[in-house]
């Protein structure tokens, strides 16, 4: 099994794998990889993938079958094991504990060739309403700190498939970044009794500059003080810490927004690179002095990075991030785009 290992330092988790690679099978930034030629996620090879945990489906057809709309199945590489219990040791000063978890492609459409902005209505209600349904599920467990969905578009941004998937990783343990989030949040809560988030959009609505879309029930702006140029964030205006609990009418909403930043981006940028991923509650199993206002202090959101630029010495030695495109002018350039 693979084994987590926690920094004592900055008190993150890394995973280190199980079967060492040699450092002749690294695939170096630039050199050209090709994504697989014949796709495995396609209709029609159901009976060569994992068995699907989910779908959503055309009435009467059966699972690992085709008549899929979307699908969800486990990895072919799996880097978290759903069996076996958490075994946290400590080895000398240090501290580990087993690869217990979950990851999960979620197969976005049956149609090899298009891409996620290019999904329709339809179709991307049942992504988002499959993204609802893993979570809805996985939070059961008790074992389980954290549920991260994502997206890799482009190999730069770490797409492996060429089929259009988006993934989830379930950890046994809190990710820092989302973390620090919730500490940030709950001290802001803990000081003014409002939620930082709700402030944020009353904010960014009450400025305006830095505003991309407005809908019924979301905002789309570029956070003031973002990390990458043209980085964009989703979030709902009803204040709600997890995703698992939007309703279906929001679920349209959020697909109309999702795909309309993304056909933006391409159109500026002509298919750039991205990520999304879905920032929501953690797992809220009851925890010693912990969640007590996690319900009232978080607010779950989706951050859209483009990948323009990459990292330098001074951002990975500093963690001071440069931005070669104001907030606000990233905002105006994505309004104008059509
Ligand atoms: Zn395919
Ligand atoms: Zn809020
Ligand atoms: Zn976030």
């Amino acid at each position: 099994m693979h084994e987590l290992r926690k920094d004592i330092l900055l008190g993150r988790w890394v995973a280190v794998l199980s079967d060492s690679k040699a450092p002749s099978e690294y695939d170096l930034p630039g050199r050209n990889r090709e994504l697989e030629s014949s796709c495995i996620l396609c209709p029609g090879r159901e009976n060569e993938t994992p068995s699907e945990i989910i779908s959503v489906r055309k009435p009467g057809t059966s699972n690992d079958t085709t008549g899929w709309w979307t699908r969800a199945i486990p990895s072919f590489k799996p880097l978290f094991q759903i069996e076996g219990d958490l075994g946290r040791r400590g080895i000398g000063i240090y501290d580990k504990m087993n690869s217990i978890g979950a990851n999960e492609i979620l197969i976005e459409s049956p149609d090899h060739n298009i891409r996620s902005e290019d999904l329709g209505l339809e179709q991307v209600k049942r992504v988002m309403t499959l993204y609802k349904y893993r979570l809805v599920d996985l939070e059961k467990d008790s074992r389980l700190r954290y549920i991260l969905i994502y997206k890799n578009s482009g190999k730069d941004a770490g797409e492996i498939f060429s089929h259009p998937v988006s993934y989830l990783m379930a950890t046994p343990v809190l990710p820092k970044k989302v973390k620090d989030e919730l500490d940030g949040a709950k001290q802001y809560y803990n000081y003014k009794e409002r939620c930082i988030f709700c402030d944020i959009i009353r904010e960014e609505l009450r400025v305006g500059e830095r505003i991309i879309l407005e809908t019924k029930s979301f905002v789309a702006f570029c956070p003031y003080a973002a990390k990458f140029p043209f980085e964009s964030w989703i979030i709902p205006k009803r204040h709600n810490c997890a995703f698992q609990e939007i309703t279906s009418e929001e679920i349209e909403d959020m697909g109309l927004m999702l795909m309309s930043i993304l056909k933006k981006l391409r159109q500026i940028f002509n298919e750039p690179p991205f990520n999304y991923f879905l920032h929501t509650a953690p797992n809220m199993i009851p925890r010693r002095n912990h969640w007590h206002t996690l319900g009232e202090d978080f607010h779950w959101h989706l951050e859209i990075i483009p990948r323009l630029v990459r990292m330098s010495g001074f951002e990975w030695g500093s963690g001071f991030y440069i931005l070669s495109t104001s907030p606000e002018n990233a905002a105006r350039y994505l309004r104008e785009a059509g």
